[in-house]
């Protein structure tokens, strides 16, 4: 199997492509082949010359912190969650996410994703929840991992404070549920912030790894 991963050592440097051969099982993860390419202290491409190790962010391995979101075969995915058993062809291609600046290789800064939710105050604050509010979808989203692969395909987040994304809807979500003055407050905010700008393309819960209906958060909250 051919591995292509677009490698960038700096961040205003030029990005690159690399390629590496690997012919062992395909029953492991991308994160795992990652791990796997990087192993040795002579990393071989496949000119059969030594290049440095791979830059990715890891932290969980099971699909529950985000860190390791990245855009394979096209496809924003959680490398840890992506098996390369279910993925066609013989070439695996790997860059990093499109719409945050490169920090190195396939690691990316996502700092605006908190940076955003400080500069909007989406905390719960004093919890005073109501009863009858759906305690089902406030499980659900509160799944979220801030992991960005709804940003990545969003077509009305083109990179900075541009648009607040998809989590910024189940955040309000959460705060309206459990904090209702807070969320009255809040309301121009979201208005703002997403409720006017979003084009509900829902390619937002396409990617999201963990299922998120993004669409019932909107639901709610225009109600
Ligand atoms: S909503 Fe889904 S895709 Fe977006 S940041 Fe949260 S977990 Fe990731």
């Amino acid at each position: 199997m051919k591995i292509r991963i677009l490698r960038q050592t700096e961040p205003d440097g030029d990005a690159y492509w690399e390629s590496f051969d690997y012919d062992g099982t395909r029953e492991i993860s991308v994160a795992a082949l990652l791990d796997h390419l990087n192993y040795n202290d002579d990393i071989i491409n496949d000119d059969g010359v030594k290049t440095t190790r791979i830059g990715w962010d890891r932290s969980c391995m099971q699909g529950m912190c985000g860190a390791c979101a990245m855009v394979i075969n096209e496809v924003p995915s959680l490398a840890c969650d992506t098996f390369l058993n279910k993925l066609k062809g013989n070439t695996l291609t790997i860059r990093p996410l499109r719409k945050f600046p490169v920090i190195h290789d396939l690691i990316v800064d996502r700092s605006v994703i908190q940076e955003n939710l400080k500069s909007t105050d989406v905390y719960i604050g004093e919890y005073n929840p109501k009863e009858n509010e759906d305690h089902r979808h406030q499980y659900e989203v509160a799944k979220c991992l801030k992991c960005g692969l709804c940003m990545e395909v969003c077509p009305n987040y083109r990179g900075g404070e541009s648009f607040y994304g998809a989590m910024f809807a189940n955040d309000c979500y959460l705060v309206y549920a459990r904090n209702r003055k807070k969320s009255a407050d809040m309301k121009s905010t979201y208005a703002d912030h997403f409720g006017r700008t979003c084009s509900k393309s829902l390619s937002c819960m396409d990617v999201c790894p963990m299922n998120i209906p993004m669409i019932a958060s909107m639901a709610k909250l225009n109600r």
